[in-house]
């Protein structure tokens, strides 16, 4: 038996491997199974190439809980290693790797956030373990070694006997972290790390039922035997070839990810790169709801099948974090900050990457199946109106797919509707005037008679809509939208040429007169309009401006400080083809007037929500009395 001291810098660097990772503690068995993985894929490779002459057979790697010795072994079948590579790889390479680490680590910003702390390697098993065994034996015709380390610089190594090829790690787990012999904390972690690693893992056993032999009876309990319990799928859909997975799959993988959502997916994207980066992925784009599972479902990123976290922030762009599904790239450096990750070249290229496929695959739905699309537009319009808000790149595409709907249930793109509206909806500048509703029941009188006057009306309604109008109206010339309850039946839009006016200029103005007499409430500027004789006698419009400030205002909008309360400033439209505003004008007595006058008006009020309180109290009382 030989000893030695492995060379460090620090005296002992255990201490600090487990002060500085202290909330990661569970990462070792990730890092240790992966090296597991490696020396297997090695030996693959090694095999197909003829470089090593042995059987590869079907290896698997087997993870043994001792809860009485408090042990935790992790066994592969890989290229094991020879005395020399024991020194050489564990004594010097994982040692510097984890020196390397640990003094990056020190240096970063800890509220940076490192991803996953990965690269740390074999050394993790410090964190969990105050004495660590390594029994390997190489593919080669050499004897197998023993070493051994308990947390301080000093190591042994020995000759051992084991037979089989293949490494075993035997981790003495310290008595602060016992979690980690629990058969659930185990699975727990085999689950979330390693559900998708490249080679078989297998952790304990379990019961399967057999068929009944021919000629077994009806009450003859069927033969059971105890299999492997192996935890993974070694080959899940994204590392396969789109052309070898149909629909099916990829609702079935969705189900492997999540399998606690019951919603199919409304659509995936395949992602597969290799050159100038390596990324392959599968995302699917969920029926977003109200419950709380958005947040729980997230993408997953695995660098070669290893899980490494769902927080993809700084990687995937913001707008595409609502999506679900996974993404695999040894191309992400994982050891850095979250700020420096977005400043990464190639992190840059795989974010603009992933936002190209995602609008290739919209644009290519909405080119093949236009009735798909729209049937899905309500459940995916939040991540494309987001994206077109938030990345210019996604905008350019996007436009020429982004749907419309109106309130009676079509949908244009912006395009057609500009197509659809020019000759009747440009106001006297040639503006184009995109009028929209965002409440289809609390604006239905003005919808109504938007309608009326042949307008198409959009339903915008969804939570970011406004800031995509803003955004279209500064990125097309000449477009603005209005909303139907704001003043655009008379001074932005082109009058209706085809109505006349049933009152002549002197009865309009004494009119007026009348009006402004009973209606002393400087907030209302009256306007005449000659309307369609069936719409409503008193309308009541806001200009679109005024109200778009106060909802700002609300929401606190930024820059809307030091401005003030915005007056209340309404249009009262006058349709003076009305048969009351007829009888308005006509009527004997100054005192009935009034009551014509202040009831239409409150009725104007009341259907764009402006009557409350006592006002409406007094409105319903007195309207009892007229029709008792
Ligand atoms: P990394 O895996 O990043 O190189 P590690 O510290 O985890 O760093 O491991 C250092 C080296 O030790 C590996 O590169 C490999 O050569 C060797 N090694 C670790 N675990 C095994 C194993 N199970 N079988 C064979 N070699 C191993």
């Amino acid at each position: 038996m030989a000893t030695g001291k492995i060379n460090v810098s620090v005296d002992n660097i255990f201490p600090l491997i487990k002060k500085f990772l202290y909330s990661d503690h569970e990462i070792f068995l990730r890092e240790l199974i992966s090296n597991a993985t490696d020396a297997t894929l090695k030996l693959k490779h090694l095999t197909s190439i003829g470089e090593a002459k042995v059987e590869y057979g079907n290896p698997i790697i087997e993870v043994k809980a001792d809860k009485e010795g408090k042990k935790l072994h992790i066994i592969d079948q890989g290229i094991g290693m020879t005395e020399e590579e024991v020194k050489k790889y564990i004594n010097e390479v994982a040692f510097s790797g984890a020196e390397e680490f640990l003094d990056k680590y020190k240096d970063a910003d800890k509220d940076a956030g490192i991803i996953g702390h990965f690269g740390l390697g074999f050394y993790s098993s410090f964190m969990v373990a105050n004495k660590v065994e390594i029994i390997t034996k190489s593919y080669k015709d050499e004897p197998a070694v023993h070493w051994s380390c308990d947390g301080t610089p000093k190591f042994s190594i020995k000759k051992a006997k084991k037979v089989d090829r293949g490494t075993e790690i035997i981790l003495h787990i310290s008595d602060d972290d016992t979690e980690f012999l629990e058969d659930h904390r185990i699975s727990e972690l085999l689950r979330k790390y390693n559900k998708f690693m490249p080679i078989p893992i297998k952790f304990g056993t379990k019961t399967e039922t057999l068929p009944k032999p021919e000629g077994a009876k009806e009450e003859d309990p069927a033969p059971t035997q105890e299999v492997d319990n192996i935890i993974n799928n070694p080959n899940p859909a994204w590392t396969k070839q789109p052309t070898d997975l149909e629909d099916k799959d990829y609702k079935d993988f969705y189900r492997e990810l999540y399998p606690m959502q019951f919603e199919e997916p409304l659509f995936s994207i395949h992602l597969n790169v290799d050159y100038p980066f390596n990324l392959t992925g599968i995302l699917y784009f969920p029926k977003l709801s109200n419950d709380l599972n958005i947040q729980k479902d997230r993408i997953q990123l695995y660098q070669n099948q290893v899980f490494v976290t769902d927080n993809v922030e700084g990687i995937v762009p913001e707008f595409l974090t609502m999506l679900r599904g996974v993404i695999d790239s040894p191309d992400i450096p994982l050891n850095v900050s979250r700020s420096y990750l977005q400043a990464d070249g190639a992190v840059k290229k795989i974010a603009s990457y992933i936002t190209r496929k995602v609008a290739d695959k919209l644009s290519s739905i909405f080119k093949n199946n236009r009735e798909e699309f729209e049937a899905k537009w309500n459940d995916i319009k939040i991540v494309i109106e987001y994206g077109m808000l938030s990345e210019e790149k996604f905008f350019e595409k996007a436009d020429k797919f982004a749907l419309y709907p109106t309130v009676d249930g079509k949908f244009f793109t912006f395009d057609e509707l500009q197509e659809k509206i020019k000759d009747n909806q440009t106001d006297k500048d040639e503006k184009l005037v995109v009028l929209y509703a965002s409440d289809k029941e609390a604006q239905h009188s003005y919808i109504e008679a938007a309608k009326a006057k042949g307008y198409e009306v959009l339903l915008m309604d969804s939570p970011i809509i406004a800031h995509l109008m803003q955004k279209l109206e500064t990125s097309k010339e000449k477009l603005s939208f209005v909303r139907v309850d704001a003043d655009h039946l008379d001074n932005l839009i082109k009058k209706d040429e085809t109505q006349i006016s049933k009152l002549s200029d002197e009865e309009k103005e004494r009119l007026k007169t009348n009006l402004e007499e009973v209606i002393t409430d400087k907030s209302y500027t009256i306007q005449m309009e000659a309307m369609d004789s069936n719409a409503s006698p008193f309308m009541i419009t806001e200009p679109e401006f005024m109200r778009r400030m106060k909802e700002m205002q609300q929401t606190g909008g930024g820059g809307m400080f030091g401005m003030g309360n915005m007056p209340e400033m309404y249009n009262l439209v006058v349709n003076t083809n009305h048969e009351l505003v007829g009888e308005i004008l006509n009527t004997k007595t100054a005192k009935k007037r009034e009551r014509l006058i202040n009831q239409s008006l409150d009725l104007a009020r009341l259907s764009k929500g402006l009557l409350k309180g006592e006002e409406l109290t007094n409105f319903i009382k007195r309207s009892y009395e007229m029709v008792k």
